[in-house]
């Protein structure tokens, strides 16, 4: 059977944390920057339906897409390194599959049959794997299989990209990526746990084409020769994947290795002309040679797992490139803010940044970083919840409102500055039921956001059930703090800015989804810029 589409299937062995998302990211820039329209899509094996419900501390940040999809954090590295929107069937995880044929054999679409893993299951992830491919926009969609080769939450991703090889063969590859240790005391590298896993695959019926060793230290011939050989793949597609200074030096470093090409070649695909990285490598330029440093204080309650501010602190890397300075992150625990302690803990920042969040922990820190960047005339960006703290932070120290709050922490507060939205107070299901996705935003004339945009009309992410409070919109702008951004349908308040300030910038949507490298976002470059100017 022929397909117009080409499938990369990427699984992980021996560990997981190897960097299947990078290695899945850079593969699918190469092909790209060779004329391939590409896509990534990743496959999670939990039964969550989305990441939406998981603590951030679970997995990292949960990406949305423009659609409206709660997903993985790696879709944000594929939009970063291709600069193209991902949705809905770029994330499926087995909760959702597991779903969709429930509600299949609840309608009796299964006509009696004894519905079981394997057709029924393996089928469904067929299907969501196709779904990109019968769209008809891609010549080569990778799927990233999330987990390790050999958890029993994997297996039927595997039986189903078993199947898939079979059904559609040169249509379709696996790229294997494996972890070749380097072991001090022997002073060697070792194959051993390759082999392993690659004999792992091997039990569950599945050759890998292509191997993408993780290590430390170079890969000579000899172990290369080695692991081919154990594992039945060509020399050629024995690829090393070591370290990187940047997760942004991958894709030339797997130019270097060659695995676009190996990859075009095992498809049957012509390689077309030697990729264009040019804009990819100026910017690699521009971030290891800056011209100057600063330093920003991101304030959040989950900064023990860095990984859960993912996209915000790839956005402040692109800005800083974009402005040729490095942009240092300090992290600061919001929980660990007090009055007391603030002028110490945020001593010698640029600039501040007031992350997202849900929940009552940590957010009196949050206010009082808001009143301190705000007084101190530091520049500041606050996303989300960081914009409705400096909404309550303004209410209770410049409009005099004291008990001034939002309902999602104290539901009876005498003045909810930030209130649960018309449209969520009925819903009680927490999945997928924010307001979440694209919306327009207009911005009003000469305003800072409207500068750093250099447009009046955007569209931004969105993700959150609470609002600016309309009913105080008055007394808030006669006193200093202007709404300048709207949504243009509903009024609803997109973003707040202090008037006698150099910087202060509070946005209810969440820029740092859309950053990329191509595109650097304009907020995030205006907020630098800003930090710049004023120091
Ligand atoms: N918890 C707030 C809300 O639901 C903010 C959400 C966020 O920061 N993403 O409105």
């Amino acid at each position: 059977m022929s397909n117009s589409t080409k499938y990369v299937f990427v699984t992980g062995g021996v560990t997981s944390s190897l960097g299947k998302g990078i290695i899945s990211a850079s593969l699918a820039k190469l092909l790209q920057a060779r004329g391939y329209s590409t896509t990534i899509q990743k496959l999670d094996p939990y039964i969550n339906v989305d990441p939406g419900t998981l603590n951030p501390y679970e997995h990292g940040e949960c990406f949305v897409t423009d659609d409206g999809a709660e997903t993985d954090l790696d879709l944000g590295h594929y939009e970063r390194f291709l600069n193209v929107p991902t949705s809905q069937a770029n994330n499926v995880t087995t909760g959702r599959i597991y779903q969709s044929v429930i509600e299949k054999e609840r309608r009796g679409e299964f006509l009696g049959k004894t519905v079981q893993v394997i057709p029924h299951i393996t089928n469904e992830i067929k299907e969501r794997i196709q779904i990109l491919g019968n769209k008809g926009d891609y010549d080569i969609v990778i799927t990233e299989i999330g987990g390790t080769v050999g958890d029993i939450e994997s297996l039927p991703y595997v039986e189903a990209v078993r199947q898939m090889k079979w059904e559609f063969d040169e249509d379709c590859i696996v790229v294997h990526l494996t972890l070749v240790p380097y072991l001090a005391a022997a002073g060697e590298l070792k194959t051993k746990p390759t082999q392993h896993s690659v004999k792992q695959l091997l039990e569950l019926g599945v050759q890998p084409d292509i191997l993408c060793c993780r290590t430390e230290h170079e890969l000579d011939l000899n172990l290369r020769r080695k692991i081919a050989k154990f594992c039945n793949v060509n020399m050629n597609a024995v690829i090393e994947s070591r370290d990187a200074e940047s997760i942004y030096d991958v894709p030339l470093l797997m130019q270097e290795e060659e695995l676009d090409k190996v990859v075009l070649e095992k498809l049957s695909l012509p390689t077309k002309s030697t990729p264009n990285l040019n804009t990819w490598k100026e910017f690699l330029t521009n971030l290891k040679n800056p011209e100057s440093e600063v330093t920003i204080g991101l304030v959040g309650k989950y900064v023990e797992l860095k990984d859960s501010y993912k996209s915000i602190s790839e956005s402040l890397i692109h800005a800083g490139v974009t402005n040729k300075t490095k942009v240092n992150v300090r992290w600061i625990h919001s929980e660990k803010v007090t009055k007391d302690n603030i002028e110490k803990e945020l001593e010698g920042l640029d600039g501040i940044l007031v992350a997202p969040g849900f929940g009552s922990r940590g957010i009196s820190g949050k206010i009082e970083a808001v009143r301190f960047a705000r007084v101190n005339r530091v520049p500041f960006l606050g996303i989300c919840l960081g914009m409705q703290c400096a909404v309550i932070e303004y209410a209770r120290n410049v409009l005099g409102l004291t008990e001034a709050h939002t309902t999602e922490i104290v539901d009876s507060c005498k003045d909810p500055v930030i209130d649960i939205m018309a449209a969520q107070k009925e819903i009680s299901e927490m999945g997928g039921t924010m307001r979440l996705g694209a919306y327009e935003c207009q911005l009003t004339p000469g305003s800072n956001v409207s500068e750093a945009y250099n447009t009046d009309s955007i569209s931004e992410r969105h993700r959150h059930r609470y609002e600016f409070n309309n009913e105080y919109l008055e007394q808030y702008e006669s006193n200093g703090m202007k709404a300048t951004g709207k949504n243009p349908e509903t009024g609803l308040v997109e973003v707040v800015e202090v008037e006698d300030h150099p910087w202060f910038v509070g946005a209810q949507f969440h820029p740092e989804y859309k950053s990329t490298v191509a595109e650097p976002h304009p907020l995030f470059s205006g907020f630098i810029n800003a930090v710049l100017k004023n120091r």
